[in-house]
């Protein structure tokens, strides 16, 4: 929760600098609701997210005969809580063997750095992991991967091919012969509008149905957290593609856009599975709702 909160300090600073000034004493009136909007929006809320807390924040006082603006933090706490606790579901492996998670994202969000860490994550709890380099158009990302996985005891499955599908109906295979618990899927960075490549990672999803008719286990999109609103875009688009049931959202420190959550569990309440808090290899956290808007406020 302290690595979070360091994390968290821009959001906060950025937040916290402007509700300072709101919940600094006085009454609650219109003025104070139309700043409070103002710098839920500047949070990077997004408009839908921001007008329910707004509207969950108003009930509040009301309900409570609130009348002191510093009573308005801890009924804004409660509304962003509310909120987005339903996207705190932590990843389980449940009983598949391997668990075959699937990981996509456009480039630069953070997907190689987050395969690793995740790596790391699942061997911490005494999983064995294998790793698929389906990032088939960089044979440097894929060279990278072998060494990084050589180094970390993380078994690679890499093809010349060209073909994610394969290397990915190959990895599951590898993993149960071999015994291996968990299955990581890279595939190659790709924007929702590329189409093409849009119907190549759902060609990778229906190939891995063919490995385990059960799989894939996780379809899992890593995310930017400073890509602000087009974030919730990117949701959209990879979860209508490809039917999302977790996110990574990494980045979380570096930027003032930490608002973002709310955003996506006001319009597409795909789960957080973990959240980036820094480039080590330590530093992904499974996403607590409480502690995460605990980090935003105090
Ligand atoms: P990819 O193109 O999606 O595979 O992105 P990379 O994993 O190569 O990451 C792009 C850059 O973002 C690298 O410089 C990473 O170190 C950095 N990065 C990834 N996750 C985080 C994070 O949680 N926090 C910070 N500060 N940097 C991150």
């Amino acid at each position: 929760a302290e690595r979070l909160k360091a994390g968290l300090a821009k959001t906060r600073n950025a937040l916290g600098k402007n509700l300072a000034g709101l919940f600094g004493g006085g009454q609650i009136d219109e003025d104070l609701y139309e700043e409070l909007e103002t710098v839920l929006l500047t949070a990077d809320m997004g408009v839908d997210a921001t007008g329910h807390l707004l509207k969950n924040v108003r009930d509040r006082v009301s309900l409570k005969g609130l009348k002191d603006s510093q009573e308005l933090k801890g009924a804004l706490k409660e509304s962003l809580n509310e909120l987005i606790g339903p996207l705190e579901v932590p990843l389980s492996l449940g009983e598949h063997k391997p668990f075959v998670l699937m990981v996509a994202g456009v480039n630069g969000a953070g997907k190689t750095t987050s395969i690793g860490k995740l790596a790391k994550y699942f061997q911490s709890q005494g999983k064995s992991v294998l790793l698929a380099a389906g990032d088939t158009f960089r044979a440097a990302a894929r060279e990278q991967l072998v060494v990084w996985g050589e180094r970390n005891g993380v078994q690679v499955i890499a093809q010349d091919s060209g073909d994610a599908a394969a290397v990915a109906f190959d990895a599951v295979n590898a993993a149960r012969a071999r015994g291996v618990d968990v299955v990581i899927v890279d595939t190659a960075g790709r924007l929702p509008t590329q189409l093409h490549l849009m119907e190549e990672i759902k060609k990778v999803k229906r190939v891995v149905q063919k490995a385990d008719p059960t799989g894939p286990h996780e379809v899992m999109l890593v995310l930017d957290a400073n890509t602000g609103q087009n974030a919730v875009n990117q949701v959209k688009a990879f979860d209508d593609a490809l039917g999302l049931t977790g996110l990574v959202l990494t980045k979380l420190d570096g930027t003032a856009k930490g608002g973002v959550i709310a955003a996506i569990a006001k319009q597409r309440a795909v789960p957080v599975r973990f959240v980036g808090v820094g480039e080590g290899i330590d530093d992904l956290r499974p996403f607590v709702a409480a502690d995460y808007v605990d980090a935003l406020f105090d």
